[in-house]
C-alpha cells in the first residue's frame, strides 16, 4: 500500500517548484508564485480522476471527515453510524464537532453490517459512514438504499481503499461524500493530508469556506473577504499538495503492482485448507491493498498470526488485538477519557460501549489476518513471501 515506497525525482521536482517561489501557502501571493498553484491543481486533477464534480484538500485525512461532515450540516447531537472495525479517526472526526458516533456491528465484509445499520437508526440519525478497510468496500448499494429511505447523508471514508471501484464508480463517489488520506503510510501521500470528493456545489463551497476560517474566497483581496459561517483551519500546505501531484501520477502504477502482488499471495493462500477470504459486495473491486484472510476460529487465527511472525513475515495484522483499529483496543472511547468536557449531547447520547454486545463483529474480527500488499517487492520476493505465509499457516491449521 504505501505510496512512499515510490518517492523519487518526481515528487522532489514538485517540491522544487514551491521551493523556488517560496510561495508555500495555497492561497494569494499571485504575483510571486510563478504560476504554481499545486493544491488547486491536485484538486482538478483528482476530480476528475475520481470521476467527482468536486474536490477539496485538507491537511489530514481525518481532517477530510471533520470537514465533510461539516459541510453537509452535521452538529451537535446528530447521530452519525460508523463500524466497529476502522482507525480511530472515525469517531475523532465526529465528536470533534459534538455529533455523536453510533457503532454497529460488521459482517463478513470487514465493514457495515447493513441490517445492523437499519437497526441503529433513530430520529437523531444524520449520516451512514461506511469504512473501506483495508481496500475492500462496504455493501454500498444496500446502504445507500437505507439512506434514500430514511434520508439520510452517505459518507464513504476510503483512505485505506483508493482506486478501488463500486459498479464501475470509484470508491469515494458513489455516496454523497467521499474522503481520503494522504498521510505517510497510505495508497498514495502527500507526507500529511486529506481529500473530499462530492458532486454536490453546496457541500463543495461549504467544505471550501469551512476548511479555511469561513473564507468566502470571492475576490483577490484575501483581507477583504468575507465570513458567512464559521469555520476552522484545516488547509493543506502547497508542499504536501506538491507531493500529492507526482503521487496521484503514480497511483494507476501503484494500483497494478498491487495487484499482480495481491493476486500471488491470494492464489497461494487460498490452496491452504481452511483459509477463507473477505466476502467483496457484488460489484465491487478492491484496490488491492491488503489480502484479507479468516482462519476457522479465533485460537487458529492468534495462532497462525504468531507463527507467520516467528517464520519473519514481516507485516501480517491481526486487528483484534490491536490498539487503534477495533473496539477491543479503544479504553478511552468506551470510558469517554476526554481532557476538557465533552458537549453535553455526546454525553448523555453515546451509547454505553462497555455494555452493548458487538460479538458479531468479535466473531468476525477474532478470526481475522490482514497481509499488507507492498509496491517495492519483486515479484520473486512476493512469491517467497506466499510460501512462507503458507507454510506457518498450514503449521497450525
Ligand atoms: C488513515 C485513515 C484515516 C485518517 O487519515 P489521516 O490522514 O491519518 O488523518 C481515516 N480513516 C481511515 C480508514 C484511515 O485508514
Amino acid at each position: 500500500m504505501p505510496g512512499f515506497e515510490v518517492f523519487g525525482a518526481e515528487e522532489r521536482k514538485q517540491v522544487n517548484d514551491v521551493l523556488e517561489s517560496g510561495v508555500l501557502m495555497r492561497y494569494g501571493f499571485d504575483g510571486m508564485r510563478n504560476g504554481h498553484w499545486k493544491a488547486k491543481q491536485f484538486e482538478n486533477t483528482f476530480a476528475q480522476r475520481m470521476q467527482s464534480q468536486h474536490c477539496q484538500l485538507v491537511s489530514s485525512g481525518t481532517s477530510a471527515l471533520t470537514v465533510a461532515l461539516a459541510s453537509a450540516g452535521v452538529g451537535a447531537g446528530d447521530e452519525v453510524i460508523m463500524p466497529t472495525f476502522t482507525f480511530v479517526a472515525s469517531f475523532e472526526s465526529i465528536m470533534i464537532l459534538g455529533a455523536v458516533p453510533v457503532l454497529v456491528d460488521i459482517d463478513d465484509t470487514l465493514t457495515l453490517d447493513p441490517k445492523a445499520v437499519e437497526a441503529a437508526i433513530t430520529d437523531r440519525t444524520k449520516c451512514i459512514m461506511p469504512v473501506h478497510m483495508c481496500g475492500s468496500m462496504a455493501d454500498l448499494k444496500a446502504l445507500k438504499q437505507i439512506c434514500q429511505k430514511h434520508d439520510l447523508l452517505l459518507l464513504e471514508d476510503a483512505c485505506q481503499a483508493i482506486g478501488g471501484t463500486f459498479e464501475g464508480k470509484p470508491l469515494g463517489s458513489y455516496g454523497d461524500l467521499g474522503c481520503f488520506s494522504f498521510d505517510f503510510v497510505k495508497t498514495i501521500t502527500c507526507g500529511e493530508g486529506g481529500a473530499i470528493i462530492t458532486n454536490s456545489e453546496k457541500y463543495a463551497i461549504q467544505a471550501d469556506q469551512y476548511q479555511d476560517h469561513g473564507h468566502d474566497h470571492v475576490g483577490t483581496d484575501r483581507g477583504a473577504e468575507t465570513h458567512p459561517h464559521l469555520g476552522y483551519n484545516f488547509r493543506i500546505s502547497e508542499l504536501n499538495a506538491a507531493v500529492g501531484i507526482a503521487q496521484l501520477d503514480k497511483l494507476d502504477s501503484i494500483l497494478a503492482t498491487q495487484k499482480r502482488n495481491y493476486t500471488i499471495i491470494r492464489e497461494t493462500l487460498e490452496e491452504v485448507k481452511g483459509v477463507t477470504f473477505r466476502r467483496v459486495p457484488d460489484g465491487g473491486e478492491e484496490n488491492y491493498s491488503f489480502v484479507n484472510f479468516f482462519l476457522p476460529s479465533e485460537e487458529k487465527a492468534k495462532q497462525a498470526h504468531q507463527a507467520l511472525s516467528k517464520s519473519g513475515v514481516e507485516a501480517c495484522f491481526y486487528w483484534y488485538t490491536n490498539n487503534w483499529h477495533y473496539i477491543n483496543g479503544w479504553e478511552h472511547l468506551k470510558n469517554l477519557k476526554s481532557l476538557g468536557n465533552l458537549s453535553s449531547e455526546i454525553k448523555t447520547q453515546i451509547q454505553d460501549l462497555n455494555q452493548t454486545d458487538f460479538s458479531k463483529s468479535d466473531a468476525w474480527m477474532g478470526r481475522t489476518i490482514s497481509s499488507l500488499v507492498k509496491i517495492g517487492w519483486t515479484e520473486a520476493e512476493v512469491k517467497d513471501r506466499a510460501e512462507a505465509m503458507k507454510k506457518a499457516i498450514q503449521s497450525v491449521v
